[in-house]
Formats: C-alpha cells, sequence, structure tokens
C-alpha cells in the first residue's frame, strides 16, 4: 500500500533533504553575493547601477541602435537609469523567440514630496509620500537613510545618499510613547499613524541668527556645504528615504536572509547571476530589470512602457525578423516573490497552495484578486513545460497560490508580459514580511531561483 502511495500521492520535501553537501556550499557561496547586492542596491536607480557595472565585468556592452549582432554577444540597454534589459544573442534568430526573464528593482519607500522640507516648533522635517503598499505603523521609529537624485536647473544631476555608511547620519519618523498613546491604540492599525503623518526628523539646531525657521536654515546652510543646493533645488529631486538596516543572516543556524528590498532585488539578481552564466545559448536569452512593479507598472521605466518593445524590435531588426512574430514564440519568466506560508498567521494561507520556506523557486500559475482578477493564468502547457526543464536540472520549486481564496491578492508585470503576446509564468522566492522594512527570505529559495532562471536560459 505504501508503494501505492507513493506512485499516487503528490508529495512535497524539505529542499535540504534534497540537496547534497556540494550544493549548500554554491548555495552558500550564491548567497553572499546576493547580501552585498542587495546591501548596495537600495533603490531603482542603485541597482540600475550595481547592475551594469556586475555586466560590464561579464563582457556585456552597451547597446547602440543598428549594432550588428552576432551569436553569444552579450549587450545592455539602460532605460534612464532606472530599469535595465540585457541580452545575450542566441544561435537561433529571434524568429525563433526569446528566453525572457521579468523582475522588477523598486521597492515600496518614503518618497519625499516635492517641496518637503518644514520647521515645526524648532525640529525640522521632510514631508514623505510613501511609494507602494505599505504598512504605515512599520515604518516609524526605525532608522532611515536617505537616497536618490536632485536633478539641477543646469542639467547637472547629483546623486545622494546620507546614512548608508557607518559614521553617517541617520532619519527617523517618530511615534508616541505609550503612556499617552491611549487615543491613538484605540484606531485601527490601518489609521494609527497616517500618510500625511510620516514625517522624517532631519535636525533640530537653529541657526545662530535671530530670524524665522532658523532649524529649517541651519539643515540648509548643512545641505549647501554638502551638495551646493538650496530648497528650490528639491523641486526637482527624486530623494526617498528606506530602512537603514544592514542585510544580515538570520536564525541560530543562519538559514534566513533579513533586508529591505527582498521584493524584487531577490529576483533580479537571481536573473543578472543566470543571464552571466549564459554562453553561447540556442535562442537569445533576455533579463529585464523593471521599475514602477510597486505602483502598477505605468510610466516609461515601467513594464508596460514600449522601452521593452523598442529594445526588443531593434533586435528583431537587424536580424529582419518581425517582432510580433518573436513575442509570439517567446517566453517569459515573471521573476518576482511570492508569499511565504507563515506559521505565525496561518489564518490567511490555504496551506496545501502556499510556498513554504525551504521549498524551492515558488511559481504561481495565476495572482490576481476577487475570482483570478487581473491575473494573465499561464496555461497548463507552460507549466507542464516548467516541470518537465525543471525535473531535467535538478531546480527544487512550488506551485504557490497568494493567500486564501478571497483574502486579498496582488499582480506583478507577468500580465504585461502576457498581453504582448508572450507566454508568460510567475516564478520567485517565496518572503516572509513582504513589503515589511524588513523582509526575510531562505537562502535555500533564493539558490534555486537562480537555478531555475539559468535553467529557462539554458533550455533549448
Ligand atoms: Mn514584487
Ligand atoms: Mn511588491
Amino acid at each position: 500500500m505504501d508503494d501505492m502511495r507513493k506512485e499516487l500521492f503528490y508529495e512535497q520535501k524539505n529542499g535540504y533533504d534534497l540537496i547534497d553537501a556540494k550544493e549548500r556550499l554554491e548555495l552558500e557561496d550564491y548567497c553572499r553575493g546576493y547580501m552585498d547586492f542587495l546591501n548596495d542596491s537600495r533603490t531603482e536607480r542603485e541597482a540600475v547601477k550595481n547592475a551594469i557595472a556586475m555586466a560590464k565585468e561579464q563582457g556585456f556592452t552597451e547597446y547602440e541602435p543598428d549594432m550588428e549582432l552576432k551569436p553569444g554577444m552579450k549587450i545592455y540597454r539602460n532605460n534612464r537609469g532606472k530599469a535595465l534589459m540585457l541580452a545575450v544573442i542566441g544561435k537561433q534568430d529571434l524568429s525563433q523567440g526569446a528566453v525572457i526573464a521579468g523582475a522588477h528593482v523598486d521597492a515600496p519607500r518614503l518618497d519625499l514630496k516635492q517641496i518637503p522640507m518644514y520647521e515645526n516648533d524648532e525640529m525640522c522635517f521632510f514631508r514623505t509620500h510613501y511609494y507602494g503598499g505599505i504598512k504605515k505603523y512599520q515604518w516609524v521609529t526605525i532608522p532611515l537613510e536617505l537616497h536618490g537624485v536632485v536633478a539641477l536647473k543646469s542639467g547637472e544631476v547629483l546623486d545622494v545618499s546620507i546614512g548608508r555608511e557607518a559614521d553617517e547620519p541617520k532619519f527617523v519618523i517618530t511615534d508616541l510613547l505609550p503612556h499617552l498613546a491611549a487615543d491613538q491604540m484605540k484606531k485601527t492599525m490601518k489609521e494609527g499613524i497616517t500618510g500625511e503623518g510620516m514625517q522624517i526628523l532631519i535636525g533640530s539646531v537653529p541657526y545662530a541668527d535671530e530670524g524665522k525657521d532658523r532649524v529649517k536654515l541651519a539643515v540648509l546652510s548643512i545641505l549647501k556645504d554638502m551638495y551646493d543646493i538650496d530648497e528650490e533645488d528639491f523641486l526637482s529631486a527624486e530623494l526617498t528615504a528606506v530602512p537603514a538596516y544592514d542585510v544580515c543572516e538570520i536564525g541560530l543556524d543562519r538559514s534566513l536572509i533579513g533586508g529591505y528590498g527582498h521584493d524584487d532585488r531577490v529576483c533580479a539578481y537571481a536573473e543578472l547571476k543566470a543571464i552571466f552564466d549564459v554562453e553561447d545559448p540556442e535562442r537569445t536569452c533576455v533579463c529585464i530589470l523593471a521599475d514602477k512593479e510597486e505602483t502598477g507598472s505605468d510610466g516609461v521605466s515601467g513594464m508596460q512602457s514600449a522601452a521593452f518593445d523598442c529594445f526588443m524590435e531593434d533586435l528583431c531588426q537587424s536580424q529582419g525578423v518581425a517582432l510580433r512574430r518573436c513575442y509570439e514564440k517567446s517566453f517569459c519568466l515573471s521573476a518576482d516573490v511570492s508569499n511565504a506560508y507563515d506559521p505565525l498567521y496561518p489564518e490567511v494561507s490555504e496551506k496545501r497552495s502556499e510556498a513554504k520556506i525551504n521549498y524551492g523557486m515558488g511559481i504561481s500559475k495565476f495572482t490576481g484578486a476577487r475570482g483570478k482578477s487581473g491575473t494573465s493564468d499561464a496555461s497548463a502547457e507552460l507549466v507542464a513545460y516548467l516541470r518537465r526543464l525543471f525535473a531535467d536540472k535538478s531546480v527544487v520549486w512550488q506551485l504557490c497560490e497568494l493567500g486564501k481564496v478571497d483574502q486579498g491578492g496582488g499582480g506583478t508585470i507577468a500580465m504585461f508580459m502576457a498581453n504582448r503576446n508572450i507566454d508568460t509564468i510567475d516564478a520567485g522566492v517565496p518572503v516572509l514580511s513582504m513589503h515589511a522594512p524588513f523582509e526575510v527570505v531562505a537562502k535555500f529559495d533564493c539558490y534555486m531561483t537562480y537555478k531555475g532562471v539559468l535553467a529557462a536560459y539554458g533550455d533549448i
């Protein structure tokens, strides 16, 4: 009878029961690289910058329109410093389609408003407008650092980073002491901290004169010294506050990684490492690091932008192939994180269908909410293709859904790829505390996601 069970039941195994000592070492090695990347990539711009530096080291060169493409060539296209596309040209031309992996490098954060600075009762603050889906109460009383750019009227663009280095100051949003929070504590978690209430403390010492707003003046004079900017320059700045936590190992067994922005830089890194490992592929491999996923993929750097189509059309044209012919034969892994089942909150999950920590790369046939609304829903044939591929290449993976039916839901870039007539499926790393200032992933799943993308790239 047990043989029959073995034959007929679908049983999943903990990933650590499926790999040997050698692979465990590879996994650790891979994750060290990822932790460094995540630590240094606090915004989409920084992720793109770091990815380009890594790509150049791997022999990728910047693509120029009308460049002659030869099999094995490694190219990249920088979309305004906020999104990136890389490709390794295949032996077959693009009429056979491309293998695409698409992740996003933006993450929830607190953007500064365009006129952010003001003084109140001799303390100086930045006002913010949050970006992406956050639980606001998680973002107060944690150390924050400031990243971004200030674009000057002259056209010059200044890079800003304050707080990443150990000797640099950090910032914070304060909260009420429990002693005086009786009224606040009666509010719901959604209402306890408001959007307009998320103001970042940036200074308290007055300028040595007798005019008004002396603290603000003193803070501006510091910024003048550091960056030679004034208050008006904030109008054309993109500055954002992100958690000032270092990426670190979690657990006595060090099996997990804690940090800000795993969603979705963990998949971005997996794609990058995978495309770096590709040599002379049969089909052209494409790696996308997109922006604006957390706000709906709109805009020039989002996945709904024609920037991707332009890049692919350029490649197709140089081979005399119609873009539409390429798309209809292409395959896309929408590489984005999924929710990891959390034993502390079992009530939101249907356990059998949720991704589990250490069970490998999570594949979502569909996303969406309220009866699968807003999903591209990959075909059964596509899932079967991945079953075959991952079995051949020893990729540990699991099928997953985002929570119980009608509990909520969410989307990725998958539908925007599928709408282009590209066969697309969601695949990525399960995350605990997704969208929190400090998210947690399992090293095992990070490594298997890299292996999964590599398997897709390497498949003929
Ligand atoms: Mn995501
Ligand atoms: Mn997200």
